[in-house]
């Protein structure tokens, strides 16, 4: 491992960021510079979120591990994403769970997540052309959805497409500001518990 990811490691576990062994053993597996831009190489493991095309974010690692955290993978989870981005998240959680399917609304984004993730010889990340907001029928229901674009509240199509005792995790919030927010699917509802104030690109249509 090299010695900027290690230090990076060290303050995610330090900061609480990173809890779990699974977790901590797949953020020093997964080389976050194959998701970055090559110009931002040299900032990989800096704790910082980075552009990477058409005005969209990598987010930071630390908000990648709390996030992952909170989904609680498990290794016979199916899980839905909305905004493969840099394929970056996908890539973390293909290590935890069985599969994932990301949709991204950008077609040059689904191509440089493709990429990356061909790159690092991830193989259970399908990428799907699309608006996460109506989720993904042909495969739910999802043990846990992740939302890593914002909106007002979690889409109803995602919800249904959630199964029981399932979880759903995203920011919702206004466009500058919003707040990580876990819901869990019971036969009454979904139960909501907020987290932490964050600042997501917002989803579009
Ligand atoms: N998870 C990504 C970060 C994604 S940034 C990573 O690890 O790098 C948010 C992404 O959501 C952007 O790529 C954006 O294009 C995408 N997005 C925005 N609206 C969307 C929608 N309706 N459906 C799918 N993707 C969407």
């Amino acid at each position: 491992m090299n010695s900027k990811k290690q230090v990076l490691i060290s303050q995610l576990i330090q900061g609480g960021w990173l809890k779990t062994n699974r977790v901590i053993e797949t953020f020093k597996q997964i080389p976050r510079e194959n998701f970055v831009l090559d110009s931002h190489k040299n900032y990989a493991y800096a704790d910082e979120p980075l552009h990477i095309l058409g005005g969209q974010t990598i987010s930071a690692p630390s908000m990648v591990a709390v996030m992952t955290e909170l989904l609680k993978p498990k290794a016979t989870d199916i899980v839905l994403e909305v905004g493969a981005g840099s394929g970056y998240q996908a890539a973390i959680l293909s290590r935890l769970v069985k599969k994932i399917y990301t949709i991204e609304l950008d077609h040059n984004l689904a191509e440089f997540a493709e990429r990356n993730l061909k790159k690092t010889g991830i193989k259970n990340v399908e990428i799907i052309i699309g608006d996460g907001s109506k989720g993904y029928a042909k495969h739910a229901p999802y043990d846990k959805i992740i939302m890593t674009c914002a909106t007002q509240s979690f889409p109803e199509p995602l919800i249904e497409q959630l199964k029981i005792n399932g979880i759903i995790l995203g920011p919702l919030g206004a466009e500058w500001h919003q707040i990580l927010t876990l819901g869990i699917k019971k036969k009454s509802g979904l139960q909501k518990k907020e987290y932490m104030a964050c600042v997501f690109v917002p989803l579009r249509h």
